[in-house]
């Protein structure tokens, strides 16, 4: 089983300074199976064309496929109406795009606040701070589990949206997205949840957590880079005014005056990446062919086990220790720098990520520059793990 999901990811064939490579960087982005890689080969040899408008047979066809997807995006998180999902580049600007266009109907210019995790990616707080809101970080426990009490306490007069991760990219955290929602709704305030880092290790259900907005990247779910996606409930996105722009978001256009287009069109302004939304549908069939609960099961397995060997080393600390994790470890060796671990790893092979992972604000809360983060996907198997141990426990005295 394990090794006919291997089998679909060409690259895990490669070799890495004359070793096969370990691909431990995940989080970052994902491999992507046969079937994206030659559904993007397919449409530009044979389905390339621009779609909505045309009046002939490609175009046509090009547009089903993309409308396809929509509905299949629609039917894996749960939503109410296909015309709830808004094709973007990416959970960046999914959530650049609620903040502009969330700002601009709801802010009321008297000191906003927007009440955010402490273990947020910079793409959940830059934007929020460029609509010109005042950010409220919840705090967190030092093994990574939201202070909800505290949380509670946050909210205020001023306080416009909730925006939380459903799974931190560092510490692995999965937040209880519903007990969440359920608090800020009863505020009367809506949430956002940046999914970039729960969509392919978990079933999602957006009206099981309630939450108006959920952001996430195609590339993160064995999808095609260039493509994500922004679900927002109607009430909200019928509201909300558009973020971009310029064809296809529009009705009608004249030099005096301009009238949108529906939902979801309103949002999608320019010609999108069509074979990239084609390949993301791909996706969501490889992990449908798994199954959400066999992969979960797969990852949860992986990450007790690497948890298991890591901590038998000497030196090891770990940041995240959550009860509730998605497939993330991000440790320190002794006192060294992280790059440096990071640097040893790649020498035999082995893809780790090191750094703040752009969540700085996690750093600080420990006080340290960096972590190094091994993340892993359904296709890793605990002989990489051992092939890590092994590697560390060989680079150790090199950085001692
Ligand atoms: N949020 C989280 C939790 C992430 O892990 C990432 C990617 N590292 C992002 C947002 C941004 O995603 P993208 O770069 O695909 O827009």
């Amino acid at each position: 089983m394990l090794q006919d999901i291997r089998n679909q990811f060409p690259i895990l064939g490669v070799e890495v300074h004359g070793r096969q490579l370990v691909y431990f960087d995940n989080a970052a982005t994902t491999q992507k199976p046969l079937a994206v890689i030659e559904a993007l080969d397919a449409y530009y040899r044979s389905g390339n064309a621009n779609i909505h408008r045309g009046a002939h047979h490609l175009a046509a066809v090009a547009t089903e496929a993309y409308e396809g997807v929509r509905r299949q995006v629609q039917a894996l998180i749960g939503a109410r109406h296909a015309h709830e999902i808004v094709f973007t580049r990416g959970t960046t600007e999914s959530i650049n795009l609620v903040a502009s266009s969330f700002a601009r109907r709801y802010f009321k210019g008297d000191g906003d606040e927007v009440i955010v995790s402490g273990m947020e990616h910079h793409s959940n707080i830059v934007p929020w701070q460029l609509a010109g809101a005042t950010l409220r970080p919840v705090p967190f426990s030092d093994d990574g589990v939201l202070d909800l009490e505290a949380m509670e306490r946050l909210f205020n007069g001023h306080t416009r949206l909730v925006a939380v991760c459903h799974a931190s990219n560092t510490l692995g955290t999965v937040n209880p997205v519903a007990d969440i929602v359920a608090l800020a709704h009863a505020h009367g305030v809506p949430v956002l949840v940046d999914g970039a880092q729960a969509v392919s290790h978990m079933k999602v259900d957006v009206q099981a957590l309630g939450c108006d907005f959920y952001c996430f990247s195609g590339h993160k779910m064995y999808g095609p880079m260039g493509v994500g996606v922004m679900y927002g409930r109607e009430e909200l996105l019928s509201e909300m005014p558009p973020y971009q722009g310029g064809g296809e978001m529009i009705s009608e256009v004249s030099f005096e005056r301009t009238t949108y287009n529906e939902l979801p069109f309103k949002f999608e302004a320019g010609t999108p990446s069509v074979g990239d939304v084609i390949g993301l549908g791909k996706a969501i069939e490889f992990m449908q062919s798994v199954g959400m609960d066999a992969l979960a099961a797969q990852e949860a397995d992986l990450l007790a086990y690497a948890a298991e060997r890591l901590a038998a080393l000497p030196g090891i600390r770990f940041f995240g220790r959550a009860p509730q994790k998605t497939a993330v470890l991000s440790f320190l060796v002794g006192d060294s720098h992280p790059y440096d671990v990071g640097t040893l790893l790649d020498q035999m092979g082995i893809a780790v990520r090191t750094g703040h992972h752009c969540t700085q604000p996690v750093m600080d809360r420990y006080g340290i520059p960096g972590t190094v983060r091994a993340s892993f996907a359904v296709y890793n198997t605990r002989a990489e793990v051992d092939t890590m141990v092994s590697a560390l426990e060989r680079i150790m005295p090199m950085l001692q």
